[in-house]
């Protein structure tokens, strides 16, 4: 039985007074015995201080993104030990706009899925094709290929330790989300790639759908028998959203 598991992506938005607004709402209204995981994952430099707003609550704290390399001249970078060492559990690893904007391959997330596993963080790997790519038939060729690298370097066992969100590129921020069908059609196609190599814990990894989940359309995209919660951009920075679609993945 996969335990759900909800994940908010505060991307670059944010400042001590809104965080503090937020996760007071969350809070507030967060039930006692939620039926799912909930993780919040704020810019880095907010990190040890939500952190410390979390430790009364069941919430978790998850990292944006994580640097591939454990320590060294990497200026502007953040280590997976230094997550750690302020509070985070979890750390997403490939999302889209880190791929496309700052041009991270397949193989640095790959690096980056084992660099946080290895500091016992626990990876979200994000994958997803692009409007063109799903237009010209490749969807499954490239979510394959995206998460074939981790298998290949990390193996199913590690991969297993972490979550995938498969994150339609074209459905991220644009308040077009993927029919629960579509999202159904990829999440099968990855649980049976990782089959491949072990049935085991292809049956036990936990796989989110991102893109456009809001309070409005979280049920029928969680009632699909592979999805097992999602990863939230903009409905996660407002508490009432949030919390509706943390209820709709319980
Ligand atoms: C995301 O950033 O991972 C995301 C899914 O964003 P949104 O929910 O805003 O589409």
């Amino acid at each position: 039985m996969r335990r759900p598991i909800v994940v908010g992506n505060w991307k670059m938005h944010g400042s001590r007074a809104d965080n503090a607004r937020l996760i007071e709402e969350l809070g507030a209204q967060y039930p006692p015995d939620p039926a799912a995981d909930c993780v919040v994952c704020p810019p880095f430099v907010y990190l040890q201080e939500v952190g410390r707003m979390l430790r009364d609550t069941p919430i978790h704290l998850g990292a944006q993104d994580v640097c591939a390399d454990n320590q060294g001249a990497f200026t502007g970078e953040v280590s997976a030990a230094m997550l750690k060492d302020v509070g985070c559990e979890y750390a997403i690893v490939g999302h889209s706009e880190r791929r496309l904007l700052y041009r991270e391959s397949d193989q640095l997330v790959a690096r980056k899925f084992a660099a946080a596993h290895s500091k016992a963080l626990i990876p979200i790997l994000c994958v997803g094709e692009q409007l063109s790519d799903r237009e010209a038939g490749r969807t499954a060729e490239v979510v394959q290929r995206q998460l074939d690298v981790v298998l290949e370097l990390c193996g199913a066992e590690t991969l297993g330790h972490g979550a995938v969100a498969y994150e339609p590129v074209w459905a991220i921020g644009t308040g077009r989300n993927a029919s629960p069908e579509q999202a159904q059609e990829v999440h099968a196609l990855i649980r049976a790639r990782i089959g491949v190599r072990d049935a085991r814990i292809a049956a036990a990894t936990r796989i989110l759908y991102g893109g456009s989940v809001k309070a409005s359309n979280a049920a029928e995209l969680f009632a699909m028998p592979d999805v097992d919660g999602g990863l939230i951009g903009g409905a996660s920075l407002k508490a009432d959203e949030f919390l509706a679609i943390l209820a709709a993945a319980g």
